[in-house]
């Protein structure tokens, strides 16, 4: 079981589900060289991906181009389906960061072939997490720098001012297909400067107001 811990709450949270959202900057969708997608690319991360800050990540033997990707996690602190976008902020509880890792040279086959994306996004330690920050620390979610560093050198630099699916439609869209649960855990994309990691690199994302997590690759 992994939990997800709250500032200022009595205890931690099970972590139920982890729901993404792919190609969700514009700047990140040029470098891939992918095209806007006319509705969210949505997938799942398992529990078990998770790892906490000051943890280890370590790449499967079948990938050769594990990347990072910085970006703002939300936490789902009161359930619902169908949830409309004026009612979204109700339902989050806190704000942190995550590292979505991708083995890209993995996704690009798969990709290629039309096939799910599970062992590009879902092994063990693809999901570095941070502590969350209660949602009323956090003003405006939609204008937060956000950050990541490998070995203190800056490689991405971005701000959330920049998402195509702002937070309420995004949570929106996601809660009409699966149903969300307190504990379930969303991640909101990630900007431009996503990059190689290899053995041996430290790790860190950081959004402001919000938190960091720094993990090391073995
Ligand atoms: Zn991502």
């Amino acid at each position: 079981m992994k939990y997800a811990s709250l500032e200022g709450a009595e205890f931690s949270q099970p972590i139920g589900k982890i729901v993404c959202i792919g190609r969700n900057y514009v700047e990140h969708i040029r470098e891939l060289g992918n095209e806007t997608p006319q509705s969210p690319v949505l997938f799942i991360k398992p529990t078990t991906s998770v790892v906490y800050d000051g943890g280890k990540v370590v790449i499967p033997g079948y990938s050769k181009e594990c990347h990072h990707e910085a970006e703002l996690a939300l936490l789902i602190g009161k359930g619902g389906s169908g949830i409309a976008p004026e009612d979204v902020m109700t339902h989050i509880a806190g704000f942190g960061v995550a590292i979505d890792l991708t083995l890209r040279d993995v996704q690009a086959g798969l990709k290629q072939k039309g096939l799910p994306w599970e062992i590009a996004k879902g092994f063990d330690t693809a999901c570095p997490l941070s502590g969350f920050t209660a949602v009323e620390k956090v003003p405006d979610p939609h204008n937060l720098r956000i950050r990541l560093w490998v070995n203190d050198e800056l490689r991405q630099d971005g701000s959330t001012a920049l998402m195509i699916h702002r937070i309420p439609e995004m949570v929106s869209y996601m809660s009409g297909i699966f149903t969300l649960e307190a504990g379930d855990i969303i991640l909101t994309g990630t900007p431009a400067g996503v990059g190689p990691l290899f053995s041996g690199d430290r790790v860190t994302a950081e959004v402001e107001q919000v938190g960091r997590v720094t993990v090391q690759v073995i």
